[in-house]
């Protein structure tokens, strides 16, 4: 077994290392100004789009993408397995709001592109993956719902009709979808029914496209995640599709295809997710140690306080723990494909985002009342990490298919 990484990739993270410090990290304040000054707080500051432009040049572009034949996607990306993606991804997690954008490396559009690589018709990759691929445009993934509870996906309650003349008529409410409040945002990928009363109810969703110029599409408000908005993120908005018309082909796959397709793209966008948030550990850590040495109270600085060592200490020791499985996993679907790393999965998403609030959440103590505040990240970082116990599937479902899995082998 050998744990170190190989050549490409530390070529690669040395490459990164560079990028984030010279040109990323400076520009989060910058982007904040430029935000400020924009006519809509959701359109995209000039500075990501120099970065973009930055991250390009380098070659640092697309590094997640592995095609339709689940092979690195050498076309488009740097053509990296998960195996040499992951400890990438987790350099981004350091600035989550900038550095996944510049590198053409955000959700929800790599989980998109991923979904039209591998499902998409030659019309639909060359109308909606290109673009995406070139970061010319954003996407959004459209499931969950607020009148359903929307972690059981047979729930979805959106309609897809056939009208008369073949094409499909969707009709339903959404929320929560990440990235929809920003106007680059042109394309949504919708989740809905299409045989609602079928026999299998898996077989009764399927998904469309919808571009977002489309009459009747409805993006009604941006939802708040504990107060933020998630500008970065193009935010998480609340859609409305009332009687949208789109062409027959607009569908992706088959009809009854879309809960297969689901499942597809949610396996390597968990890995991502976590690969991030080791990241965003790694950064509370070192805020936390810097805070630690640099402040006193009653008489010692904070680093000399038992309660500080035991704090990061654990924070180290779990880190360490999380990264391993990570790229056990990441090596798994690399080696034996998603579903043979099902369980490994399930595993990270369900340890990595509790591990990491809590490190984050020791560190926000640390900092007192500057850790909830605007001038440190911690508190932004908190929210996020927060949210992905619920966001691409909530813990509990994790928890309930894995251990169906394991009790199955005793049955
Ligand atoms: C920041 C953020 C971004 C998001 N982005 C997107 C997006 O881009 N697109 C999209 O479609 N959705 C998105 N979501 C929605 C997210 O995927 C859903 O919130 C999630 O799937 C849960 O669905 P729900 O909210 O309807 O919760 P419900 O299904 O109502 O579940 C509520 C709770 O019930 C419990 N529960 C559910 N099932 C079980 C079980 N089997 N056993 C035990 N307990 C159970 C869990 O504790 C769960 O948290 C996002 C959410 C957040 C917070």
């Amino acid at each position: 077994m050998d744990f170190a990484y190989d050549a490409r990739t530390e070529e690669l993270r040395e490459r990164l290392l560079a990028f984030m410090d010279e040109h990323v990290l400076p520009a989060e304040q910058l982007a904040g100004e430029q935000r400020a000054a924009l006519e809509s707080p959701w359109q995209t500051p000039p500075v990501v789009e120099d970065l973009k432009e930055a991250a390009r040049g380098l070659g640092l572009w697309n590094l997640f993408f592995v095609d339709e034949h689940g092979r690195p996607g050498e076309k488009y990306g740097a053509g990296l397995t998960n195996l040499q993606y992951a400890p990438l991804a987790e350099i981004t997690g350091r600035s989550p709001q900038l550095a996944p954008t510049a590198l053409n490396c955000a959700a929800p559009d790599t989980g998109n592109m991923e979904l039209l690589a591998q499902f998409g018709s030659a019309e639909q990759r060359e109308r909606w993956l290109e673009p995406l691929l070139a970061g010319e445009i954003r996407s959004a993934f459209a499931m969950t719902e607020p009148e359903v509870a929307s972690s059981d996906a047979t729930n979805i309650a959106t309609r897809i009709r056939r009208d008369g003349e073949g094409g499909y008529v969707v009709t339903g409410r959404k929320w929560y979808i990440s990235g929809a409040m920003n106007p680059d945002c042109k394309v949504f990928i919708v989740m809905g029914k299409t045989d609602p009363d079928g026999e299998d109810v898996r077989r009764q969703q399927s998904m469309v496209l919808v571009p977002r110029d489309a009459p009747g599409v409805e993006v009604r408000r941006a939802m708040s995640v504990y107060g933020y908005e998630d500008h970065y993120h193009g935010g998480h908005a609340e859609v409305l599709f009332h009687d949208v018309r789109v062409p027959a082909d607009h569908l992706i796959g088959e009809e009854g295809g879309g809960f297969a397709i689901a499942q597809a793209r949610l396996g390597p966008g968990r890995i991502h997710h976590c690969m991030r948030l080791i990241g965003m550990a790694e950064r509370a850590i070192e805020l936390m140690c810097r805070r630690a040495v640099e402040r006193s109270a009653f008489g010692k600085p904070l680093a000399r306080q038992g309660v500080v060592h035991e704090w990061i200490a654990d924070a180290r020791v779990q880190v360490e723990q999380l990264r391993l499985l990570v790229l056990k996993t990441a090596w798994l679907m690399d080696t034996v494909g998603n579903r043979g790393a099902h369980t490994e999965i399930q595993a990270i998403k369900i340890a990595t985002p509790r591990a990491v609030v809590r490190i984050i959440d020791d560190a926000v103590q640390l900092h007192g009342a500057g850790g909830v505040s605007q001038d440190f990240p911690l508190a932004e970082l908190w929210a996020a990490a927060r949210t992905l116990r619920l966001a691409d599937g909530p813990d509990e479902v994790h928890q309930r298919s894995l251990a169906r899995r394991e009790l199955k082998r005793h049955l």
